[in-house]
C-alpha cells in the first residue's frame, strides 16, 4: 500500500518511478526502431490535478470510491457504456458485477438506485469565496446543481462543462408547484445515480426551506446531507460593519422573517416580545414590510430613536448601507429605493457601525 511518505521519500520515490519509466521507454524504443518514443517531463504542481484531488476528496466524504483510471467507462463516455457514465460506486460494487457476487454485501442491493445522493448546501450570502470548503468540494464533484437565485451565481462558471445546472426559479410548472417540482428533480436525479448539489443562498436552514428538501429525500430513501452556510442574517451586518452582538452592548440577537407583516393571521412572530427585548433584531425579507414592523415595535416599547441599518446586496459589488432611526426607517428605505436582497439590523449595536475592513 501507499503509506504517507515523508517529502524526502516522496521525491526519491518519484525519481525512482521516473528513472524506471525512462529505462522501460528506452528499452521499448530500442526494440521498436521504427517508432518515435519520447518521455515527457514530470507534470509537477498543476491546477487540474489539485481540482481532481478535491473531487476525489468530496467523493470519499460521500462514501463514493469510483474507479479512477482515465479511461474508465464510468467516468468517461465510451461506446456502449453511455448509461454508466457518472455512476458512483462503493467498494466492491461494480455495475457489471452480477448481483450478489460479493457475499459480504448481500442484503444491500447496490444496483437499485446507483448511489446517487443529494447535498443541501449553503452557498453563503453571495460572493464566490464565502462558501465553505466542504460545500465547494461537493460542488466540484457534482453531476447536477440545482441553484437558487440568491446563491452565489459566480460559482456556476467554475463547474465542469458536463454538469447539469438546473435553475430552481425556472423549474417548469406553475409557481405554486415550484417547490414540489424542485423536490421531484432532486429525488429523480439522485435515483438516476447522480450526485446532486442543491445550492442555496446563505445557510440552507435559515429561511431557506432546506429542511423540507432534506425531509423529502429522507422519505424517498435518497442519501442526503446538509452543509451549513454563512447566513446573510449574520454576514450582512458584519460586512456592513455591524457586530450583531458586542460585549456590554447586546447579549442577544434574534433573526426574524419579515415576510408576513405584523397582524397577519399566519404570522408566528411575537412582535411585542421583540419590542420589549433589548438586543439586536435582524429582519430578512422585510423590504415591503419594514414600515409596519417598525411601527409595531415602537408601539410595544422599542425606542423610536433605536438605530437601524438597511444592508442591501451584502458581499456583492453593489453592497450599500442605508441608516435611519426606527421611526424613520420605513420612509427612508422607500425614499432611498432599498430593494431585495436586503436585511435590516436594529438595536444598540448599530451605533457601533464601523466602515471596517470591508467598508
Ligand atoms: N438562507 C438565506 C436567507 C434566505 S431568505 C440566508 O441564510 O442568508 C432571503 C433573504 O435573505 C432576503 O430577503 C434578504 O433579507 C436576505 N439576503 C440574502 N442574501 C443577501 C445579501 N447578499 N444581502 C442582503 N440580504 C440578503
Amino acid at each position: 500500500g501507499n503509506a504517507i511518505l515523508s517529502p524526502t521519500l516522496r521525491v526519491e520515490r518519484l525519481a525512482t518511478t521516473r528513472s524506471r519509466a525512462c529505462a522501460q521507454s528506452a528499452e521499448f524504443a530500442a526494440a521498436h526502431p521504427d517508432l518515435d518514443v519520447r518521455v515527457a517531463e514530470v507534470i509537477g504542481d498543476c491546477d487540474a490535478l489539485a481540482d481532481l484531488v478535491l473531487e476525489r476528496y468530496a467523493e470519499a466524504l460521500g462514501g463514493d470510491i469510483r474507479m479512477n483510471c482515465d479511461t474508465c467507462a464510468y467516468r468517461v463516455l465510451m461506446p456502449g457504456f453511455a448509461d454508466k457514465v457518472g455512476r458512483p460506486q462503493r467498494p466492491h460494487d461494480h455495475p457489471d458485477d452480477p448481483v450478489g457476487h460479493h457475499h459480504h454485501d448481500h442484503g444491500h442491493d447496490h444496483h437499485d438506485h446507483g448511489h446517487g445522493s443529494v447535498a443541501v448546501v449553503g452557498g453563503g450570502p453571495g460572493p464566490d469565496d464565502l462558501i465553505t470548503v466542504r460545500a465547494k468540494a461537493l460542488l466540484d464533484a457534482a453531476d447536477v446543481v440545482v441553484v437558487d437565485r440568491l446563491a452565489p451565481q459566480g460559482l456556476l462558471a467554475g463547474l465542469r462543462p458536463d454538469v447539469l445546472v438546473v435553475d430552481a426559479a425556472k423549474v417548469p410548472r406553475g409557481p405554486s408547484m415550484a417547490q414540489e417540482a424542485i423536490n421531484e428533480a432532486l429525488v429523480s436525479h439522485a435515483r438516476a445515480g447522480r450526485r446532486v448539489v442543491r445550492l442555496k443562498g446563505g445557510d440552507p436552514y435559515v429561511f431557506g426551506r432546506g429542511h423540507e428538501e432534506v425531509q423529502v429525500c429522507v422519505a424517498a430513501g435518497v442519501p442526503v446531507t446538509v452543509v451549513p452556510g454563512v447566513s446573510s442574517a449574520l454576514a450582512a451586518p458584519a460586512l456592513a460593519g455591524v457586530p450583531v452582538t458586542h460585549r456590554g452592548v447586546a447579549h442577544d440577537v434574534t433573526v426574524v422573517s419579515g415576510h408576513l407583516p405584523p397582524g397577519h393571521p399566519d404570522s408566528l412572530v411575537d412582535w411585542a416580545a421583540l419590542a420589549r427585548a433589548r438586543g439586536t433584531v435582524v429582519l430578512l425579507m422585510a423590504v415591503d414590510t419594514i414600515a409596519k414592523i417598525a411601527a409595531v415595535l415602537i408601539e410595544h416599547g422599542r425606542a423610536p430613536e433605536t438605530p437601524v441599518l438597511a444592508v442591501q446586496d451584502a458581499g456583492l459589488p453593489d453592497q450599500r448601507s442605508v441608516p435611519a432611526r426606527l421611526d424613520e426607517i420605513g420612509a427612508v428605505a422607500a425614499r432611498e429605493g432599498v430593494g431585495p436582497p436586503a436585511v435590516f439590523v436594529l438595536g444598540p449595536v448599530v451605533a457601533l457601525t464601523t466602515t471596517g475592513p470591508t467598508g
